[in-house]
């Protein structure tokens, strides 16, 4: 990625960009549908659970009123068994049988109740009292029919309902007048029931029988023999059929606008002042509508609690803010990156633009050093080859006066005059090799293919002299065909041999030139069995002027080593050595290796040096 292309991203990263606050926008509008639809979901779901409640409590109280009647009914078949009416005895034994205390919860009896009219009423009173001595009607009123309450069981708590007249009371007396009528099950407005204490409203449950079955409105009332009746409390009838510890919903009762029960007051435990659903049901209840005020409780309230959606609103806020602060976060750091890598860039153009002076400022030194090298090599070859002159006629004119004046000097001159022959000697020898070594590079053949074994035997030709004196064994082995300077390869060898001579140890010198094949280069080796060389001076020696020995030990002039190195570096090989003082040395040089005919265009083409053709 090129650096204009990661700043543009760099940058697009640091900015608090349009698509970071989509992201949270979007995560914002996400988080708020979940917690709509968590808390949508959850009031639909309460709301059912409170309809539930609610269909429950109608249905109960449905259940158990049918469940009354049946009851009220079975009263009234056993009467019609027994031909139109039942002595107390016998209705003791249906209501004992009919078990109200366990299977009719509030209900506070079941009795009897017989129409009677003005005729009838000694009869009717005489019968009674036979039974029951103090027997008496109550209260008194006007009317001339009689409904008084003969039996109710159990007896006990319901006595002050014996002989009660149901025909003293509205209430009393026009459900009774309709159930007569209708032939069917009825029940009255509210009432007290005299065997109330706590004067609670109440309610009569009245199954009417007949002395027979009359089809006509004429023959139910003629033939109207009176009521199977149940006395209810309210508030024991529903506390008997809802049982309040299974609900939560609390039940106000209305008959029309009395209130009959009502569990919408603060004194309920469970009272809740604003119920979170409300139900107002009116049901026909034999005879009566009857208004259900159906509210939630505080039960129910906390039944329905729900943290689910506040958790999901402020958990999804939580993680919107934790985004937002992500997002921050990483346009700071990305903020701080970009200001790092404009820091980098700066530093790295600066860097750039100082090694660009650096380079130009090297270039200049290399050129300058170039030419002054190049002066310098000139000099060097000018000087030695302008010293020649006069140093051969030093050393022409000193033997002359040595030969002439031999007679006529004494020892000490001649001594003179041999220092300054041996001087001239050694200066004509310096400047000579200071000559070759500065020929080198600036007066080489151009490299081409040698048959390097041609050089070796030409360096032993010239050493000839050396050789036998030295009484020197020198063997070699089949030497390859190599890119180098011929001349220049013959002074190697020759420089190499003649050390492996001239440093001999007292044993007499044997030489030995090998080659070994690297692939593309040859390893000649040149190995003497001479007195050897410390590692320590194993660079010094490739240096010019660089001696480990005087004159008097060994004649040289420290040129011979550094010269080899240049030849063999113009060729591009390398030259080192291995040596063990007192036993001997190994001189290592490489070449290119040239190893067919066919390949030798190519080679040369490689050299690495442009031919400089000058010849001196
Ligand atoms: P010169 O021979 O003229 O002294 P060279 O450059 O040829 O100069 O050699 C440098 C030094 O390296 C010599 O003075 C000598 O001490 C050491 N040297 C070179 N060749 C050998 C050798 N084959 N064995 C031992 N010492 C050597």
């Amino acid at each position: 990625m090129d650096p204009g292309t990661a700043r543009r991203k760099l940058e697009r990263a640091s900015a608090f960009h349009w698509v970071h606050a989509v992201v949270v926008a979007m995560s914002l509008v996400l988080t708020f549908f979940a917690w709509h639809y968590s808390q949508s979901e959850h009031e639909a779901r309460i709301k059912a659970r409170f309809d539930r409640e609610a269909d429950q409590v109608l249905e109960l109280v449905k259940e158990r009123m049918q469940k009354y009647e049946e009851a009220l009914w079975g009263g009234v078949a056993l009467i019609q068994t027994f031909g139109g009416d039942v002595d107390f005895d016998q209705w003791r034994r249906y209501s004992q049988s009919i078990d109200l205390a366990t299977r009719y919860p509030g209900i506070n009896g079941i009795g009897v109740i017989h129409a009677v009219s003005e005729s009838e009423l000694p009869g009717y009173l005489a019968d009674q009292r036979q039974l029951r001595a103090d027997y008496r009607i109550h209260p008194a009123h006007e009317g001339d029919e009689y409904y008084p309450i003969s039996y109710i069981i159990p007896v006990q708590g319901n006595e002050q309902a014996v002989g009660l007249d149901m025909a003293h009371e509205t209430n009393r007396f026009t459900a009774a007048k309709l159930a007569r009528d209708s032939g069917k099950a009825q029940i009255t407005g509210p009432i007290t029931l005299v065997q109330d204490s706590g004067k609670t409203p109440g309610f009569l449950f009245y199954a009417p029988f007949y002395e027979e079955a009359g089809a006509t409105l004429d023959d139910r009332r003629d033939k109207f023999n009176g009521m199977v009746y149940a006395p209810f409390v309210v508030k024991r009838l529903l506390a008997g059929t809802l049982g309040k510890d299974k609900r939560h919903v609390g039940v106000r009762l209305l008959d029309g606008s009395n209130v009959l029960y009502d569990e919408h007051n603060p004194r309920e435990a469970d009272y809740d002042a604003d119920p979170l659903f409300t139900r107002s049901a009116t049901v026909s209840f034999y005879g009566r509508d009857w208004t259900f005020d159906i509210r939630s409780a505080k039960s129910f309230r906390d039944a329905a609690s729900n943290s689910q959606p506040w958790t999901i609103l402020v958990g999804g806020i939580a993680i919107d803010c934790l985004v937002i602060g992500l997002f921050i976060m990483i346009s700071r750091r990305s903020q701080q990156a970009l200001n790092y890598a404009d820091s980098m860039t700066h530093q790295l153009e600066a860097n750039a633009v100082e090694l660009e002076a650096s380079q130009h400022q090297l270039a200049e030194r290399a050129e300058q050093l170039e030419t002054s090298n190049a002066e310098l090599e000139q000099f060097a070859y000018v000087a030695s080859h302008d010293l020649q002159e006069p140093l051969r006629k030093i050393s022409a004119y000193a033997q002359l006066l040595q030969e002439e004046s031999e007679d006529r000097i004494d020892e000490e001159h001649r001594d003179y005059l041999r220092v300054v022959i041996d001087g001239a000697q050694r200066l004509k020898t310096l400047v000579t090799d200071l000559m070759r070594f500065s020929r080198i590079t600036t007066r080489g053949e151009a490299l081409k293919a040698i048959n390097t074994a041609e050089c070796l035997d030409c360096a032993l030709e010239n050493l000839e002299l050396a050789i036998e004196e030295s009484g020197a064994n020198i063997t070699a082995d089949e030497l390859p065909t190599c890119l180098a300077d011929q001349s220049q390869l013959t002074l190697l060898f020759q420089n190499l041999v003649s050390n492996a001579i001239k440093y001999r140890a007292q044993r007499s010198p044997n030489i030995h030139i090998s080659c070994r094949d690297l692939g593309s280069k040859s390893e000649f080796c040149v190995q003497d069995n001479g007195i050897g060389i410390d590692p320590q001076f194993y660079d010094r020696i490739f240096q010019i002027f660089q001696r480990l020995h005087n004159r008097r030990e060994y004649s040289g002039t420290g040129i011979g080593l550094a010269l080899s190195k240049r030849i063999v570096e113009r060729c591009g090989g390398e030259i080192w050595l291995e040596s063990v003082p007192g036993q001997g040395s190994k001189f290592f040089f490489t070449l290119t290796r040239v190893a067919r005919q066919d390949n030798l265009k190519h080679d040369l083409a490689r050299a690495h040096e442009p031919a400089i053709a000058t010849a001196y």
